[in-house]
């Protein structure tokens, strides 16, 4: 998969799950769905590549990686006071979603450097560009529909 999808998978989990339990203003939302998304990103930015195999012959796209995440993450929370909790869960979650899309868009080996390849080409890579786009015009229609309900609110403010 490609990067736009890897960090709106986790960004739009944080919405939905913010939207859901309705825990967080609007600003810790926005801030912290944003990280989340970004956590999606860590596998690829440990380990940037452009073939298959270097994407499967790296310790980045394993189950290290998520447990490595967690240790950060709870040392990270536990550390400093000011950090959201939740952290502990959403940086694994995202990096885990990375794994699950690459799995099912070629294959990775969550073992390495154990030879055990799991996944497939289960969506081919010209299905990629089209999941990013998607997920960018979800994002702009969101940002739209965000900018329209803040206007409606000035306006009655001021009105
Ligand atoms: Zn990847």
């Amino acid at each position: 998969m490609l990067i736009f999808t890897h960090f709106s998978v986790p960004f739009f989990s944080y919405i939905l799950t913010d939207k859901f339990l309705n825990k967080h203003d609007k600003n810790s939302k926005t801030k912290h769905s944003i990280i989340a998304g970004t956590a999606g990103l860590i596998p690829d930015l440990l380990n940037i590549h452009a073939t298959l195999t270097a994407r499967q012959n790296s310790y980045s796209h394993t189950i290290w990686t998520v447990l490595l995440c967690i240790l950060i993450s709870l040392f990270v929370v536990i550390k400093f006071k000011n950090i959201h909790k939740s952290f502990i869960f959403w940086i694994p979650y995202a990096v885990t979603t990375h794994l699950f899309l690459d799995a099912i868009s070629g294959g990775i080996k969550p073992l390495y450097p154990v030879n055990f390849l799991l996944g497939d080409y289960f969506i081919a890579p010209h299905l990629w560009i089209i999941s990013d786009i998607c997920f960018i015009l979800i994002l702009i229609s969101m940002y739209k529909k965000q900018s329209r309900k803040n206007r409606v609110v000035n306006a009655e403010f001021f009105n």
